[in-house]
């Protein structure tokens, strides 16, 4: 497998499948020279209000033939190649502007979550492309949080902490996501300057059907709310996992239930 942080995209260590990579990768680093990508939002939603305090953008790659390739199939390639950067780069850019717009329009409080690879960092440079998002967008600092998911803040600890503690310090806050599939050491996110955990969807749709489920989801959140993080439900789909969560004292929710990630012209806030 090629790791994370490694960047020939064409070694020795490729199978039979290589070729077909190679292709997708010329695609890949085509598509973002000539800025082919799109970004979807969709809300995440304070269940105290039922207002929608956040909207996460999420990457998609709009074919020829109208069909969308999702980030799920295009970002380990982006990531082995070292073409995240640049790609990880434009959505922050993009995402910023997005959020500053609805600011100054429909939704004042508004923030904007952006997804973070931890090969975005390894150039040091992470904090200056943020920076100058925020600046070329007019957009407050706090307005922007950085997701990064649990299991990858288990390789690369000490380069990655230093940036986030600036990062923080310069008001942008990270969040950890899929939480619950990795190690979940609540202790750890400290190191990150996490202030908010992002509950995995497979424990959220198991909610309502699987009382064992539902202990890890109570302890998640009890220890959550102990150490002071913001707590978000992942994949929320109907009205009875959605009043479980409530009961159980979670903060914010998103998913299905009250939208699909959708184009930025058809969210409607
Ligand atoms: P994620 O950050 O955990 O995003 C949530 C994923 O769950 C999204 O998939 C979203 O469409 C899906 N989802 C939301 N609500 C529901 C629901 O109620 N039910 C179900 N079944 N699914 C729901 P998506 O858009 O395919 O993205 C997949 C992953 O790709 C993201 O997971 C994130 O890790 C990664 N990703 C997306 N955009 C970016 C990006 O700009 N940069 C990086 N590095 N990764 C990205
Ligand atoms: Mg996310
Ligand atoms: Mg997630």
């Amino acid at each position: 497998k090629v790791g994370r942080k490694t960047y020939h995209f064409y070694d020795t260590e490729m199978d039979e499948g290589s070729e077909d990579k190679f292709a997708l990768f010329q695609q890949l680093h085509q598509a973002v020279i000539s800025q082919q990508f799109a970004l979807y939002y969709q809300p995440i939603v304070d269940l105290r209000s039922g207002k929608t305090v956040v909207v996460e953008a999420l990457l998609r790659w709009p074919q020829s033939d109208g069909s969308m390739i999702s980030p799920d199939e295009f970002i380990p390639l982006a990531e082995s190649s070292g073409v995240i950067t640049e790609l990880g780069r434009w959505v922050i850019n993009e995402a910023c502007l997005f959020c500053a717009a609805l600011r100054k329009s429909t939704a004042p409080e508004l923030k904007v979550a952006v997804n973070l690879s931890v090969v975005q960092f390894a150039d040091g440079k992470l904090q200056q492309t943020v920076e100058s998002a925020l600046d070329n967008a007019n957009l407050p600092a706090n307005a922007l949080e950085l997701e990064l998911t649990e299991s990858q803040l288990l390789d690369d600890k000490d380069q990655i902490q230093s940036q986030l503690k600036s990062l923080d310090e310069l008001g942008v806050s990270v969040a950890i996501d899929d939480f619950g599939t990795g190690y979940s050491n609540l202790g750890y996110l400290r190191h990150f300057n996490a202030r908010k955990l992002k509950i995995d969807r497979s424990f959220v749709s198991a909610l309502t059907t699987d009382a064992d489920n539902e202990e890890i989801v109570k302890a998640i959140i009890t220890m959550a709310d102990s150490l002071g993080l913001e707590i978000v439900a992942e994949g929320i789909e109907d009205e009875a996992t959605l009043s479980k969560l409530i009961t159980l004292g979670c903060h914010a929710g998103q998913g299905y239930y009250w939208s699909k990630p959708v184009p930025g012209s058809e969210l409607s806030l």
